[in-house]
Parts: structure tokens; sequence; C-alpha cells
């Protein structure tokens, strides 16, 4: 496997859980902050927006998180609610509410009004409107990736951190895969999992992908009682020209804050600006000033990237004609199935059926021009 952060290390536990000889080679250390998968809080929310395809796979996800909080003895997930809303005809509202009348999701749906009387940290219209759903919260993805890990080193899975894999190709039925600084291991099957790396190592005729750069703040609130996770639900909201997205208060930090796509700057991974410029502070400043209420002034900043199919769905599929599995293109919305995820990764290596909607909606064919791919080298 290349790259074991959100969806490698949880692939590697599965793999591993599954009774495969499985290795995990990492460039950095785990849990490291420089891909996709730091920051200390994900949102997991059941009533899912984005298309209702989404929500039996956010139950199985809820379901192994919790079981790995078990087996790991590792606190996980803190369920907080979540609420999901904007104007009456706005994509996050309809798409969530849609989702909870497709798979009878309890919720409430409440205005702008009733929401800030319920949860007053929030300052939105009354005339937007908000699903509000209890089966949302929190995933602390650091512990996350910790916990994967070592579950599937108990498990007999190897992990060999700080080794940057080059390239692969073809070996007869299987693959050898090169390393920068060490030679070249050969494998019957190979796992990408590799964030917004992926490109660099995904053959020709790939589904494209984009690499985003995408900033997150967390605020010093003047009334931080507002913002404790009990009163403070994670949100997602479509107001004043963007989708925004937070968090509560958590590990003695105050709220986070975040615009999905935030400046849309492209990068390479490798060349991520890490600092935070004003441009950045000033964006998300504006949103708490505007529609939290006493949050406060920007206090940190973390920079992270997103890497977007371009449908916005995930490809976790076989390439055709090669022994290689793909799970890339989560497109800022992947970390809370990374557990169905690594479940899915373990089956198509196992050649067997992951079920839906890795059927349908992430084909690695689905795009013009994703039919076939070649081996690089090969
Ligand atoms: C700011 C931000 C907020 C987000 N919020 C949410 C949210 O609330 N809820 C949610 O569900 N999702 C969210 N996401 C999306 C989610 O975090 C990502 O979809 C997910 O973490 C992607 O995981 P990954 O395993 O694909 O990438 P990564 O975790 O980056 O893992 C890729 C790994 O591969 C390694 N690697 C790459 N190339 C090589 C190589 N050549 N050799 C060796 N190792 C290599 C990297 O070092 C890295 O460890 C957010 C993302 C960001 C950036």
């Amino acid at each position: 496997m290349v790259g074991v952060g959100g969806m490698g290390s949880a692939a590697l536990y599965h793999l591993a859980r599954s009774g495969l000889r499985a290795v995990g080679l990492e460039q950095f250390s785990v849990a490291h902050d420089r891909g996709s998968s730091h920051g200390e809080s994900r949102i997991l929310r059941l009533a899912y927006f984005e298309a209702p395809g989404y929500v039996p796979l956010a139950r199985r996800s809820l379901a192994l998180w919790h079981a790995l909080e078990r087996e790991s003895g590792e606190r996980l997930f803190l369920a907080t609610g979540g609420i999901d809303g904007g104007t009456d005809d706005s994509p996050i509202f309809q798409g969530a509410l849609a989702s909870c009348r497709a798979h009878d999701l309890a919720h409430e749906v409440l205005d702008g009004r009733s929401l800030g009387e319920r949860y007053p940290g929030f300052r939105f219209p009354p005339g937007h409107r908000f699903v509000l759903q209890s089966e949302a919260g929190v995933l602390h993805p650091e512990t996350c990736i910790e916990a994967h890990t070592r579950m599937a080193e108990a498990l007999g899975a190897e992990l060999r951190c700080h080794t940057r894999v080059d390239g692969w190709e073809r070996d007869g039925d299987g693959v050898r895969i090169h390393l920068v600084d060490d030679d070249p291991v050969r494998a019957r099957r190979l796992v990408l999992t590799a964030g917004p790396w992926s490109r660099g190592l995904l053959p020709e005729g790939a589904p494209r992908l984009q690499v985003e750069r995408q900033v997150v703040a967390w605020m010093a609130p003047e009334d931080p009682e507002l913002f404790e996770p009990e009163r403070f639900p994670i949100f997602n909201v479509d107001i004043d020209g963007g989708h925004h997205y937070g968090f509560p208060a958590l590990h003695g930090r105050g709220p986070k804050v975040g615009r999905f796509g935030h400046l849309h700057e492209r990068t390479e991974p490798d060349a991520l600006r890490r600092d935070a410029t004003a441009a950045d502070r000033a964006l998300l400043q504006g949103f708490a000033d505007h529609r939290l209420r006493r949050a406060g002034t920007v206090e940190s900043c973390a920079p992270c990237m997103f890497t977007h199919s371009d449908d916005t769905h995930f490809v976790v599929d076989r390439i055709p004609g090669l022994p290689v599995v793909a799970a890339c293109g989560f497109s800022g919305h992947g970390f809370k199935f990374a557990p169905a995820i690594g479940e899915a990764v373990a089956r198509l290596v196992a050649d067997e059926d992951p079920g839906e909607p890795f059927r349908t909606l992430f084909r690695w064919d689905r795009f013009e021009g994703g039919a076939g791919a070649s081996a690089p080298g090969a």
C-alpha cells in the first residue's frame, strides 16, 4: 500500500483483518500534518446533502468507528448533532432533507430564528432553513489514524514510515514498487491511497484529480460557553456566497471554521503554502464576525488539501487491467468514510464485490476516457 493517511491507515487495518499480508509505505510519519487528514476534527454526518447514496456508507462507517473505539480503547467520535442549511432552495438544505427522507433519518427542520434560540452561538438569517440531525458529530482524525495503524500492526500488518514511493510498474502478475531511498519491493497487489499525491502515482487514463489548498481557523471566543459541544453542533451552511462549515470548541481550543474551497487555490502537494496569509485570515474572520456570536478573533490557522474528482464523488475501484486498487479523489468530504473505504479496499484486493455505492458512484471508469489504463513504465 502506498500512503498511510486517513484512508491508507483504514485500508491497512482491514487488509490485515482479512488475513492478507499487508505492508504500508508512508513517506512521512503516522498522523503527520502535511496531507489531508490533520487538524484535530472532521465532521461525520448521516444527513448527506451531497447524495442520498452516501447515507448507508456513513452509517456503516459510524458503526466501524465505534467498533474501532472498543478495540483500541481510544475515544474517536464525539456526538454533537449536526445542522445543514441555507436558503430554502440551497443544495445543502434540500440535499440533507432529501437524504433524511430517503433513509428515514429522524430530523427536525428549523428556521434561522429558532436555530439561534436553541444554539445561541449561531447568527443566521431568520429566513434560512436548517435540517437538524442528531447522528452527527466530530472525529479526531489523528487519533483515528493512530488507532487504525496500531490495530493493523497488532493484526500483523507491516508499516514502513519515511519511505517514499517513486513509482511502480507491472511485473508479471504483480507489481514492482520503486522506493526513493531503498531497493524496490514486489507485491501481488498494489493499493494506492496517496491522497493529494495520487496524481503522480496513477497510470495514464486515470480520472482527473485537482488539488486545492484549504485553510481552517480556530477562533479565540469572547464567550467560550456558546461554543461548548453541547451548545454548538457541527454545521454546513450555504451563506454569504459560499459553503461554510465548522466545529465546536474542542481539545482546549476555540471553535473551528472553514469555507469549502477556501480561496480556490490550486496547488501541488509538495509546494503547499503552509503559512496563513492575511487573505486567509480575513475570509474566515469575516464569516465569524458576521455569522457567529462573540466568536472573537482568529487565533491560529492550518492549511490542508482537498483532492477533487470531476464530479466530487470518490474513486475507489480496481484499475482495469492492472493488479492495482485506487482509493482517491475524496473531494473534501472523505474522512468520515475511512473505515468503510478500508473495508471496500480489502474486498477489492480479494476480488470480492464491495457493493454499493462502489459499483456505481465510485467507479474508476465512470468518466469519459477512464475505461482502461496502462501501468507507468510498463
Ligand atoms: C481542511 C479540511 C477539512 C476537511 N473536513 C472534512 C470533514 O469535516 N469531514 C470529512 O469527512 N472529510 C473532511 N475532509 C476531507 C478528508 O479529510 C479527506 O478526504 C481525507 O482525509 C483524505 O484522506 P487520504 O487518505 O486520501 O489522504 P491523506 O490522509 O493525505 O493520506 C495520503 C497519504 O499518502 C502518503 N503518500 C503520498 N504519496 C506517497 C508516496 N509517494 N510514498 C509514500 N507515501 C505517500 C502521504 O504522506 C499521506 O500520509 C477535510 C479535508 C480538509 C483538507
